[in-house]
């Protein structure tokens, strides 16, 4: 089922819809767009496929993929070299978060005079960039989870600071994402989990943050009965398209919904994920439901309202609670911190990190550094 959106920006959505991507360049005046992508997918043939089939409708394709699992300030300027000298005119970023990224990134930086880092999502930084320069962006996504094609910002590795980033400008949107499930069927069952568990963490902590933002609100509803019905048959069988095309929509949905904020889970993962190596999507599933029951004073009624939707047998937060520890295990995910290497040697310092995270601001209560550390133990140790 192929069908074409132009919310929040121009989505095709259907199986095998890659083989448009030269009609997708044209009609963005593309005629010597660069391919960002990382490492590990440039070996597969999938890149070199889409690399012949934009070459063969007559476009100078380029590629270009030294980028880090958490692409830095330094693989973005080799990317604007690699797009200057290629003489390119547009970005395809093809990824999972890191390509679509760095895509994004070296697109908005190809012609700007100011530094990557000037454009740090602070106060209105963004201004400082040449908007008019900015090339237009294609994005194929190849992981249901981070939703990066319809995201307005990238996050970049500065290393001389030892800071991950967010560089912000409205025209990193890109204009033209393919949702193609078959770009995903490549994916092992434990990472189809943990993005899948991501993409509804985006909705979820969406749905219960106190911005008022009704049409987000209706998107991550929605966001998270799709993960519901299909992540688990993803999970099972990886070559399952349609449930598989399913995630992807979730996804979009869910970096559609957090326009609303984010919330606790993502307040303590940002820290704990650049403090131990671990997979940022792993990290909010295990404390998804430590994080509700920390909000459970200002959540109840969502807990209701979320449940009757989910159509789940307990209409509570209990009941919602209960669904997620199902889930879970259903997905082969822990239920502790404590399983996946994390101590409890640095929760002071994480309960202050988590508190600072913008993501705190629109959890739903303003939780306090020692409250972050104790969601973080009660995490570890596995005391719900
Ligand atoms: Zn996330």
């Amino acid at each position: 089922m192929n069908t074409n959106w132009n919310y929040p920006t121009s989505v095709r959505v259907g199986a095998g819809r890659r083989n448009e991507l030269a009609d997708v360049c044209s009609a963005l005046n593309m005629k010597r767009p660069l391919i960002v992508t990382d490492p590990g997918l440039a070996k597969l043939s999938m890149v070199e496929d889409l690399q012949s089939l934009v070459n063969d409708a007559g476009l100078a394709v380029g590629l270009f993929s030294e980028i880090k699992p958490n692409p830095t300030g330094e693989n973005v300027e080799a990317g604007v070299q690699a797009y200057l000298s290629g003489k390119h005119d547009g970005v395809i970023a093809l990824g999972g978060g890191s390509g679509l990224d760095a895509g994004k990134a070296i697109a908005l930086m190809a012609h700007q005079s100011v530094s990557i880092w000037d454009l740090e999502d602070v106060d209105d930084n963004w201004l400082r960039a040449d908007a008019d320069k900015i090339p237009p962006i294609i994005a194929l996504p190849t992981t249901a989870g981070t939703g990066s094609e319809v995201g307005r910002a990238s996050v970049i590795v500065d290393q001389a600071a030892m800071a991950k980033k967010i560089i912000f400008h409205p025209k990193m949107v890109p204009e033209s994402v393919i949702l193609d499930a078959e770009l995903t069927v490549g994916l092992p069952p434990h990472l189809t989990a943990a993005t899948g568990m991501d993409a509804l963490s985006h909705s979820l902590e969406a749905y219960c943050s106190p911005q008022y933002h009704p049409m987000a609100e209706g998107i991550a509803l929605e966001g998270m009965r799709l993960v519901k019905n299909w992540l688990p048959k993803a999970v099972r069988d990886g070559g399952d398209i349609e449930a598989r095309q399913h995630m992807l929509v979730a996804s979009t949905m869910g970096a559609t919904a957090f326009q609303r904020g984010l919330g606790g889970m993502h307040a303590l993962a940002h820290p704990l994920g650049a403090l131990y190596d671990a997979h940022h999507g792993t990290l909010n599933a295990v404390l998804m439901p430590y994080v509700l029951r920390a909000n459970a004073d200002a959540i109840g009624n969502i807990g209701v309202r979320l449940a009757r939707y989910l159509d789940l047998p307990n209409y509570s937060l209990d009941g919602l609670i209960d669904w997620v520890l199902q889930l879970r295990k259903d997905l082969d995910i822990p239920h502790t911190l404590a399983e996946i290497g994390i101590n409890d040697e640095r929760a002071d310092d994480i309960g202050v990190m988590a508190h600072q995270d913008p993501s705190a601001g629109t959890n739903p209560i303003a939780l306090q550094p020692g409250q972050y550390s104790d969601i973080l133990s009660r995490a570890i140790n596995g005391n719900l």
